[in-house]
């Protein structure tokens, strides 16, 4: 090869690296080197004792992703050594939710459980290089005699077995002669290493145990380490991504690589884990919400869970965005719940068509307009996109406005209906207040309006200007039903599992009124209510919707109101 030829490829590697985070890097740099053969693969572990939340997400965003633009396979791996908190429906529902976020394991379907029966020679093989040996210590003494970070452990009276009476009793342990926590397998590593995890782990435990694939061929299981290691290697991933808390563990997923005979030396990568404000990523602490009965299941729409956000209505696209827009650090972060929600908008402001909804009605009779009329107004599905078409709006005299668009004393900011005031409604006319009605409790029911016959929306010879244009539904015309409202499960930016529960993060309102064309909405039709946000159908019940709110618009009265203040 000559100069130029080498040049050039230094530099067409420069340029394959640019721009793109560490671990793509390292990545693109194994692959270069021929390292693994120059393969790649990843796989997204999840154990199967929960749903999985958006933190998740990003990781399978990063797996699945970076194997997609290799054209390489990324495993499904279910890490099942748990068979206490594990369970089928936890299978099902992460099975259901990677496919829902776009992605394909095609045949790449594995379990731990899978190499139960390696993992278990890899074991012996440990303990034949005598580099594993039965404990006999109880539960207590092992924690005793751990260490802690700033003095070494102590090394068990049984650490000395030999060879041969290990392989005995790690044989008896596997055959059910011995009750829960009698004996432990452990790696024989070193108890005085400044890094715990090495202190000689526990690598096989004794478990009675049904477990959800195995049934009851295992009496003793894997400890994660172990198994996860294992599996890694033994489906031949070559790249390892995890989190952060796994950094300490990277020794000992190592040694376990350096001192067994395995077919793929997988590298293990750390990246920081994704939190969101408002809101916790833990399986066992959203377990609890579900638990003590604050929230309705893992899909409640309030829980960061991706169920819960796809009951919600969010797209999978956005959330695939947002991770991206997370990108991959080493820093731990906490990411602002509005770059999720305004990701969200933004995709949903391209796609949803418009409708209107009035979520807390006021009646307005327009007393200059024919009694019984109803003319039929159109109006634009979206108002940037021709070809998403256009809708029919019934008008009439009996109109519903939403309450927070009349004032009886108005600010002088306020420029929407007052009494005396002029307001366009929406593809119609334009409304002056003539009469405010109130109940005995002094509360407004009703407003008696005039509206101005030439100020018709596209059509009208009135040259008439108003400051606002407001949304309305025709009373007779409207379809009924409720309107679920969520706010942050936690008030606290940063909230730990004792923080205080937002009483409000779930507002149900059960007197909205949609516009007719919204009788052919299906569940999961998805729309921006005009100044209100977007929406989806959750549940038809007769001719009554359901819908949960997704995301606000972004609302510039409150900016106004704060202002002031
Ligand atoms: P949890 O703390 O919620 O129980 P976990 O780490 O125990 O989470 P696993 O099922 O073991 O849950 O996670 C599967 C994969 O997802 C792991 O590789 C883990 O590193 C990754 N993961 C879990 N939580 C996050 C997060 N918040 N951000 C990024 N990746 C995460
Ligand atoms: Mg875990």
């Amino acid at each position: 090869m000559g100069k130029g030829a080498s040049r050039k490829s230094f530099m067409s590697k420069k340029e394959k690296y640019r721009g793109k985070d560490f671990i793509r890097q390292m990545i693109h740099h194994d692959i270069d080197s021929g390292i693994n053969d120059g393969r790649l693969a990843t796989r997204f572990p999840p154990e199967p004792n929960g749903y999985l939340h958006i933190g998740h997400a990003l990781s399978i965003c990063i797996n699945f992703g970076i194997a997609k633009e290799f054209d390489a396979p990324c495993y499904l791996r279910f890490d099942d050594t748990n068979p206490a908190k594990e369970s089928e429906e936890y299978v099902n529902s992460i099975m259901e939710d990677v496919k829902w976020l776009g992605f394909d394991w095609g045949n790449n379907l594995a379990h731990a459980s899978d190499y139960f029966g390696s993992i278990h020679e890899l074991a012996l093989e440990l303990i034949e290089k005598d580099l594993a040996y039965v404990d006999s210590q109880t539960s207590e003494e092992l924690k005793n005699t751990r260490g802690t970070l700033n003095t070494p452990g102590t090394k068990s009276p049984y650490r000395d077995r030999s060879i041969a009476e290990n392989l005995g009793l790690f044989e008896r342990m596997k055959n059910g002669e011995f009750e829960n926590g009698e004996h432990v397998l452990r790696a024989k590593i070193d108890m005085s290493s400044p890094n715990i995890n090495l202190r000689d782990p526990i690598i096989y435990r004794i478990l009675h145990m049904d477990h959800q694939k195995t049934g009851e061929e295992w009496c003793i299981y894997p400890m994660y380490d172990f198994a996860h290691t294992l599996s890694d290697a033994l489906e031949g991933t070559t790249h390892s991504l995890c989190t952060l808390e796994f950094e300490d563990h990277r020794p000992l997923y190592e040694w376990f690589l350096d001192n067994l005979s395995l077919p793929t030396k997988p590298r293990q990568i750390e990246f920081s884990r994704l939190n969101v404000e408002h809101t916790i990523t833990s399986k066992r602490k959203l377990a609890e919400l579900i638990d003590s009965g604050h929230v309705e299941g893992w899909d409640d729409p309030r829980m960061p869970t991706i169920s819960g956000l796809r009951k919600r209505g969010y797209p999978a696209s956005a959330i695939r965005e947002f991770c991206r827009r997370v990108g991959i650090t080493k820093k731990d972060k906490s990411i602002e719940m509005s770059l999720l929600e305004s990701t969200v908008r933004e995709q949903l402001d391209a796609s949803c068509n418009r409708a209107m909804a009035i979520l807390k009605p006021l009646k307005i009779t327009i007393k200059n307009y024919p009694e019984g009329e109803t003319e039929i107004l159109e109006a634009k599905n979206h108002p940037k996109n021709e070809e998403m078409g256009s809708r029919e709006l019934p008008f009439s005299q009996n109109i519903l406005i939403e309450k927070d668009d009349f004032m009886e004393n108005p600010d002088k900011d306020f420029f929407r209906l007052s009494p005396g005031s002029e307001v366009r409604l929406r593809y119609a006319y334009i409304i002056k207040c003539e009469e405010v009605i109130k109940n005995e409790n002094d509360e407004i029911v009703e407003l008696i309006c005039s509206y101005d016959p030439d100020t018709k929306s596209g059509s009208g010879t009135s040259t008439k200007k108003v400051k606002s244009a407001i949304h309305w539904v025709s009373e007779n015309h409207s379809i009924g039903g409720k309107v679920n409202l969520f706010e942050t499960l936690y008030t606290d930016q940063n909230p730990k599992s004792d923080s205080p529960l937002n009483p409000d993060s779930i507002i149900e309102l059960d007197q909205p009124a949609y516009e007719q064309s919204l009788s052919k909405a299906k569940i999961g039709s998805r729309f921006q209510f005009e100044r209100n946000g977007y929406f989806i159908v959750d549940q038809i019940e007769g001719d009554e919707l359901i819908f949960n709110r997704i995301v606000t618009l972004k609302d510039t009265w409150a900016k106004i109101q704060k202002k002031k203040k």
